[in-house]
């Protein structure tokens, strides 16, 4: 067993251990790293997901599709999230002896996200041939489709490598001791992402996400305060939670890719009203048992600007208009985000909205709008 470790300690370890700095301002959360002994520096805007209703994409995608069409969808989707994620630091080959201290380090960084299948049990650096372990990973440990790990790593050692790379999913905690995922470079290839996945960062990605002057007219929680008041903590295992309900800290760009990539695969329907109704449950049973409906709205907004998600103000009318200040912006898109709100909304006011309108064309601000 990991030994307990608190936030406090957390935090430093990410400052001077792992050479991670973080920023947790109400509505933006920022990792920042160094690789190459400190020579570039890796600025990424990272938000807070519940586990919940990722878990349930992958249920209501198995329902439709069966599970091996679905494990086919979600190796592609992490294969693609992994090739964007090293194209958005690094887009010319390194020696491969880099390459490998590289994917370490991110193994390392990903299991203080609470991924687990990254313990390193062979690492065959000659015939690359990999074998990584671990116990209660996140999302599969409770539906049992990990293809998105495989993939992700399959990805991550294609972009670096400068060469395709497949990884299988032998094994899932699911219903087993642990998942295994086998990284061989002599296995018959399975997909090549399409060559957008492999472009870097867009300048407009540094502009917005990472604002200079933040002004809040009003109070909004960050996270840290969500811990000092108890409402959010890390287990023993290094794995976070919001009240009772387990979050993911991640990359923005991983939901967007996620939601974007099912919208492609037809699957709009299926991934709009997963998030919406998985995202409605968890949020009633986080929520406090409030009388009024200023603190429930109130309790909504705070744990939005907290989970990094912007600092979000709500106006009701008809519609109801919400609009984000300095929100997440990715080139994939807000879909993630706003189907998820639509299940907070609903869980809010007690109704039934329907996602009518994303508008991101003010550089600072999105505006999703629900009928
Ligand atoms: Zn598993």
């Amino acid at each position: 067993m990991k030994k307990h470790i608190s936030l406090k300690e957390k935090i430093i370890n990410k400052l001077f251990y792992t050479n991670t700095v973080v920023i947790d301002k109400p509505g933006i959360l920022i990792h920042k790293f160094y690789v190459g002994f400190g020579l570039f520096e890796i600025k990424r805007r990272m938000a807070y997901f519940f586990e919940d209703p990722l878990v349930d994409i992958h249920i209501n995608v198995e329902k439709k599709l069966g599970k091996k069409k679905t494990e086919e969808i979600f190796y592609k989707i992490g294969k693609d999230i992994g090739v964007k994620f090293i194209s958005q630091m690094f887009n010319r080959k390194m020696p491969k002896a880099i390459c490998f201290t590289f994917f370490e380090r991110v193994l390392e960084k990903f299991s203080f996200l609470g991924y687990s299948i990254t313990d390193i049990v062979k690492f065959d650096k000659k015939n690359l041939h990999i074998v990584l372990r671990g116990k209660d990973n996140i999302i599969c440990r409770k539906c049992g489709i990990g293809h998105i790990y495989s993939g992700l790593l399959s990805g991550i050692l294609s972009s670096l490598l400068k060469e395709n790379i497949e990884a299988k999913k032998t094994k899932c905690c699911f219903n087993s001791d642990y998942c295994e995922i086998v990284i061989d470079k002599n296995f018959s290839k399975e997909y090549f992402p399409e060559k957008e996945m492999y472009y870097g960062e867009t300048k407009e990605y540094e502009k917005t996400n990472f604002p200079e002057d933040v002004n809040y007219t009003e109070k909004f929680s960050s996270f840290y305060d969500l811990v000092k008041f108890k409402k959010a903590f890390i287990d023993n295992y290094g794995k976070y939670y919001f009240v009772n309900k387990s979050i993911i800290a991640t990359d923005i760009n991983f939901p967007s890719i996620i939601a974007n990539r099912l919208i492609y695969f037809n699957l709009k329907h299926t991934v709009e009203k997963s998030l919406k109704s998985s995202s409605e449950r968890v949020f009633l049973k986080v929520m406090p048992n409030f009388k009024k409906q200023d603190e429930k709205i109130n309790f909504l907004k705070n744990f939005l600007s907290a989970l990094g998600w912007g600092t979000p103000f709500f106006e009701k009318s008809k519609k109801l208009k919400c609009t984000f200040i300095y929100p997440p912006r990715s080139k994939y898109r807000f879909h993630y985000f706003a189907y998820s709100l639509n299940g907070f909304v609903n869980a809010v006011y007690g109704r039934d909205f329907n996602l009518s309108k994303i508008d991101e064309s003010n550089q600072f601000k999105t505006i999703v709008e629900f009928e």
